[in-house]
């Protein structure tokens, strides 16, 4: 499996924003959202057996706890990633597996915790999630929406809505995008879409969803890696 990074921070953009988590950052993504801040892994990364990725979760998280499968697009090495992710859950990890839902996730072992970030028209691949995933998601799954505008806010609310998403998942979720090479100041100035007026939105539509920010952003320089 091609890696770029295995790291331990805190969980960011999820209902488990907060909690110390363990990284698997997979290389290669076939999107190219215009805000993606994770450029750095369409490329390179080493080339790790299952038995490496799992002895390095253990060193950085011996006791258990959460692991967030990621990338790039971690489904596009579906083949060793979802071994991976069943050694994981059998070794009494929570496992969660962020992805853009572009790719099939039928074979995504039940107790993974999919976050699944569907695409917006302003990210430029909107139109790119696989509608036949709504059948895999379950009341465990989380659905993530990155807005850089308000003509994405209607898109999101109006997925939402059709797809009646709130009883589908955990939770829906609307995070501002943050500004490409965004660095220095750890505040909303950063984001595409202001906080404040997506909050506002969602209190007026009484919208069923939950507010996200990328909390690692707030907190660490946001041109960070590894965080
Ligand atoms: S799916 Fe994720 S990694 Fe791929 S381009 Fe979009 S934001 Fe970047």
């Amino acid at each position: 499996m091609q890696i770029t990074e295995i790291y331990k921070s805190l969980q960011g953009e999820s209902t488990y924003a907060g909690l110390p988590c363990v990284f698997v950052r997979l290389t290669g993504c076939n999107l190219r959202c215009i805000w993606c801040d994770s450029e750095y892994t369409f490329h390179g990364g080493r080339k790790m057996t299952l038995d490496d990725a799992r002895d390095e979760v253990k060193r950085l998280s011996p006791d258990g706890g959460l692991v967030e499968i990621t990338g790039g697009e971690p489904m596009l090495q579906e083949r060793e990633v979802v071994p991976l992710m069943r050694y994981l859950l059998a070794e009494g990890y929570q496992v969660l597996l962020e992805t853009s839902g572009e790719r099939p996730l039928e074979r995504v072992p039940k107790e993974v915790v999919k976050i699944v970030d569907v695409k917006c028209p302003d990210s430029g691949e909107g139109e790119t999630f696989r509608m036949e995933n709504l059948r895999t998601l379950t009341r465990r799954d989380e659905i993530k929406f990155v807005l850089s505008s308000r003509a994405d806010y209607k898109f999101a609310l109006d997925f939402t809505t059709q797809n009646d998403l709130a009883k589908r998942v955990n939770s829906v979720l609307f995070s501002p995008a943050f500004r490409k090479g965004a660095t220095g100041a750890r505040d909303s100035s950063q984001c595409l879409l202001d906080p404040q007026e997506l909050a506002e939105w969602i209190i007026a539509d009484n919208a069923p969803v939950r507010l996200g920010l990328q909390l690692h952003k707030f907190i660490w320089d946001p041109a960070l890696k590894g965080v």
